[in-house]
């Protein structure tokens, strides 16, 4: 560096860029800044924060001149919660964004400039989409508090609002949180190691309207646990599940390893399509329904399926991903690490009427070569792993056995490029990206790429 920058220093900057955070970047002299709140194309009065030898952080005093696409936050705490992160920009600023994202890794990650990344799949009405809200409680000076975290904190942001959440969700975490004290019941502290209710969990099947609700307990026995079920159906008559978990470990993992019924039944049902899924509180399930449908609908497509095929859908979940498949293919496998999730899959495939998937217990970087060594053989491998990526193991094998297409559903541009190019390397082409906003407000994108073997 051959100019200074120093802590407090005030400049005039010009916001070239978004980080994937939602951070805009500038920079000076070649030394990128991220400054929180700013927005790419915004000429912006900033004070210089932490410094670092290759970047450094800004804090935003004022916009000079504003972007086209800066609007005002409708959320109230949007500023400290760390739930969302791109409120300030226009919904149309954000399926933009998020597209340039996956451009921008797929160039520099993945080394694909030549494969296309259409433009995101976006929302007609990108509010109030999640059909899922885990929502931790606190005690703070005597009160109550339930929200989210504060970015990169274990701060509560206590608030009886939360826009892209259902209602019940705000009505259930409002309630609870003003008239619990009232019933004796007191949130659990993370410093002192006490209190009972730790986070409520409220799940909502969007087609059928069934809503199951999960209190997350500190100890299994408590005394108000009957006051509690009594207040949950009186501000939700439609609840159909209630559900406790225990969790006494000093940790940030919400759930622990016991769960029980306390009302109802342990599952709810909601349909994509023209499938039903049962529905169990640890199992995954996609979060925004509507964008499910499209996301499924693409994979589906680029499976281009016919009805010959024998397929494999890896991180399959609860089966979801694989039904839809099933009834395109000859035969689908499904593999998934969560057992809860594999019995859910199982009961979802037998509800359907669907007899040509099966599903294994299992990590799919053991159990895929698994499935090869026994002389099986796929056509098609659709993948969907968590943030992290698709295993080395698994990435192996999909190169040793080459099945001919390969859908890599993914939650994490990052990963999707760097496991993309290792596939390239070992002879797919990837043909194509869609990029689906399944997390509107927030800063995540969701993509489904189509690979062939060249
Ligand atoms: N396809 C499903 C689930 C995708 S989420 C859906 O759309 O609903 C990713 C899933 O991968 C989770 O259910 C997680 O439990 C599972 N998982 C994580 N690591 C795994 C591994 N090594 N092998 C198999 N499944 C794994």
């Amino acid at each position: 560096m051959s100019f200074s920058i120093n802590r407090n220093d005030r400049l005039n900057v010009f916001v070239e860029d978004l980080t994937h955070d939602g951070s805009g970047v500038a920079k000076v002299d070649g030394y990128p800044l991220f400054i929180p709140g700013a927005l790419p194309g915004e000429e912006v009065e900033i004070q210089v924060g932490k410094t670092l030898k290759n970047y450094g952080f800004a804090r935003l005093l004022n916009v000079t001149k504003a972007s086209p696409h800066r609007v005002e936050p409708p959320c109230h705490v949007f500023w400290e919660c760390g739930g969302c992160q791109m409120q300030h920009l226009s919904y149309e600023g954000q399926l933009v964004q998020k597209r340039k994202t996956v451009r921008d890794v797929m160039d520099r990650i993945g080394k694909l400039p030549h494969v296309p990344v259409h433009p995101v799949k976006g929302m007609e009405d990108p509010w109030r989409y999640r059909n899922k809200s885990q929502i931790p409680f606190s005690e703070q000076d005597g009160k109550v508090v339930s929200g989210f975290y504060k970015s990169r904190t274990h701060h509560i942001v206590d608030t009886d609002v939360c826009i892209i959440q259902s209602e019940e969700a705000d009505e259930l975490m409002s309630t609870l949180k003003h008239e619990m004290h009232a019933i004796g019941l007191e949130a659990y502290d993370d410093k002192t190691h006490r209190g009972m209710l730790r986070h409520l969990i409220v799940r909502k099947g969007r087609a059928t309207g069934e809503l199951m609700v999960v209190l997350v307990t500190r100890k299994k026995k408590f005394p108000q646990k009957d006051a509690v079920i009594d207040l949950i159906k009186r501000v939700a008559p439609e609840v159909t599940s209630i559900m406790q978990n225990v969790n006494d470990q000093k940790t940030n993992v919400i759930f622990g390893n016991e769960t029980n019924l306390l009302y109802g039944k342990p599952i709810i049902v909601d349909s994509i399509g023209n499938i039903d899924f049962e529905i169990s509180a640890r199992s995954f399930y996609q979060v925004n329904p509507i964008q499910t449908e499209v996301l499924y609908g693409q994979a589906l497509e680029y499976a281009q399926l016919r009805g010959n095929e024998t397929v494999i859908d890896a991180y399959c979940g609860i089966g979801t991903i694989s039904l839809f498949l099933a009834q395109k293919a000859k035969e689908v496998y499904g593999v998934e690490i969560v057992p809860e999730a594999i019995k859910d899959a199982k009961r979802n495939a037998e509800l359907n009427g669907i007899t040509n998937a099966k599903f294994e217990t299992g990590a799919a970087e053991v159990v895929i070569p698994k499935w090869y060594a026994a002389g099986k053989r796929f056509d098609v491998l659709v993948v969907d792993p968590p943030r992290k990526g698709c295993d080395e193991e698994l990435l192996k094998t999909i190169l040793e056995y080459k099945p001919k297409r390969v859908v890599y559903v993914s939650c994490n541009p990052g990963t999707l490029a760097r496991d993309l190019r290792i596939l390239e390397d070992g002879g797919y082409r990837t043909q194509e990206i869609q990029p689906v906003d399944m997390f509107p407000q927030s800063s995540h994108v969701e993509c489904v790429a189509l690979m062939e073997l060249e």
